[in-house]
């Protein structure tokens, strides 16, 4: 069977979702092909930022997010001590993150698209794309047994780090750049109203100190979602057992959050975070990449949600463009604006996850940031990129002066 429509979009997660969403929304015909059924389990912390509340609410979900687990900030715990940081106040992002297990967000998020007039086709896993004359016109997909190709205008891969179909597409990310890769549990304890992101800047293998940080957030539902992240940037990061780590990492909480191995309520997941644009350049002949398929997660907090949600948004307006104009060949365009919007930002992040890299100089850091609350206030909103274009305070002209210096050569 072979069908035909503008946009395929490969994957229903949050990249793929929103890409559906606003393009539906200026009515084209969409097709999202999910090789699982929805809800689904999502290897996750389940966190959202307010840079991912901003783009829910724009997808018409304000109601709907009302009713989530809010969390005011960050609670920061290293050096023996414990700081509370808020999001900051800013005319451009709300000052409030939220908790949503994966397994109903997806779902929300994607029926969301659904409404918009998006089609679904779930158990459906996509195996490559169709090339004629150098041009990506379609794909090949695997559903109750049969192979069935979908012809369109544009594809777009929003497949996250599973890379298979996006490998078809002549794309992989870039060895060189820095990876995460974290792992992630339930437990049922008293802290699931904590009302912050519990993060944890000590993450040790033996007497080093690694990059990467544990977290443990409230899910509202009488359970935490607790785990450990850890970046590529250090010698040896091949050889650690992530469970390992989460294990000593939820043997050092304190006992009264019973956060432990009686109270432990799913198994360990792990899984791999793409990160700060590695994989490059996001469009190609009749397609595009967005979300953890083009690496958009941000290398300094572990945060890709929103980068998906963002860049779907983003790569819906450009294919909306090129099919208004009669369709360009090449969305490049679409790069363009990923390069000035994200570019400097993720260039410093690559930076400073190199920087953090050295066991004693991210012990250093930790240390000097724990001793005042300002500095770490600041690190706060430099690692969730709330940059406010209109905003004035010592905050805001710190990031925008580290982005301008991450652009000098060395
Ligand atoms: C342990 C862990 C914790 C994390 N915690 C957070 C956090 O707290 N906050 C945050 O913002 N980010 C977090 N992240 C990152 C976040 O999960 C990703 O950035 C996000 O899921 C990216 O969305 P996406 O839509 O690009 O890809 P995905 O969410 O991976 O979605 C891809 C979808 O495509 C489907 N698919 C894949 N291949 C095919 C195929 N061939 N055919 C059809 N369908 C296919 C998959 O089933 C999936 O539904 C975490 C990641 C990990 C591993």
């Amino acid at each position: 069977m072979s069908t035909e429509v503008d946009v395929a979009i490969v994957g229903g997660g949050p990249s793929g979702s929103a890409a559906a969403h606003y393009l539906a929304s200026r009515g084209h015909s969409v097709l999202v092909l999910e090789k699982k059924t929805f809800p689904r389990e999502k290897t996750c912390g389940d966190g959202l930022t307010p840079r991912a509340v901003k783009v829910l609410e724009e997808m018409g979900l304000g109601e709907e997010l009302a009713t989530w687990e809010r969390v005011r900030g960050l609670r920061v715990h290293a050096a023996g001590k414990t700081l509370e940081l808020a999001f900051p106040e800013l005319e451009q992002w709300c000052n409030y993150g939220l908790v949503k297990p994966r397994k109903d967000l997806d779902k929300i998020v994607l029926d969301n698209a659904e409404a918009a007039g998006a089609k679904v086709l779930y158990a459906t896993q996509v195996k490559e794309a169709i090339f004629e004359d150098g041009m990506c016109r379609g794909i090949r997909a695997r559903r109750d047994g049969q192979l069935e190709e979908v012809r369109s205008k544009w594809v777009v891969s929003a497949e996250g780090s599973a890379t298979t179909f996006t490998r078809t597409l002549g794309r992989e990310r870039r060895a060189s750049y820095p990876m995460g890769l974290a792992v992630r549990q339930y437990f049922r304890s008293p802290m699931e109203h904590s009302g912050w992101f519990e993060a944890y800047l000590e993450v040790r293998s033996g007497p080093d100190s690694l990059p990467g940080y544990g977290w443990v957030f409230p899910v509202g539902d009488g359970t935490v979602n607790a785990g450990v992240g850890l970046l590529s940037t250090f010698g040896g990061w091949r050889d650690i057992n992530l469970h390992d780590l989460q294990r000593n990492f939820i043997s050092q909480l304190p006992e009264e959050w019973e956060v432990n191995f009686e109270t432990v309520c799913s198994k360990a997941r792990a899984g791999r975070l793409f990160m700060g644009q590695s994989v490059w350049p996001p469009h190609g002949p009749g397609f595009v990449l967005v979300g953890d398929a083009a690496g958009m997660i941000n290398p300094c907090n572990g945060e890709g949600i929103a980068y998906g949600y963002e860049t779907g948004r983003m790569a819906a307006r450009h294919i909306d463009e090129a099919l208004g104009n009669g369709s360009s060949p090449s969305l490049s365009s679409y790069t363009e604006e990923m390069t000035e919007t994200y570019g400097p930002y993720y260039r410093l992040g690559r930076k400073f996850v190199k920087l953090i890299g050295h066991p004693e100089l991210m012990e250093r850091l930790v240390s000097m940031g724990m001793s005042s609350k300002r500095v770490m206030g600041f690190a706060l909103t430099l690692l969730a990129n709330l940059e406010d274009e209109n905003a004035r305070g010592s905050q805001q002209r710190g990031l925008k002066a580290l982005k301008k210096l991450a652009e000098l050569k060395p």
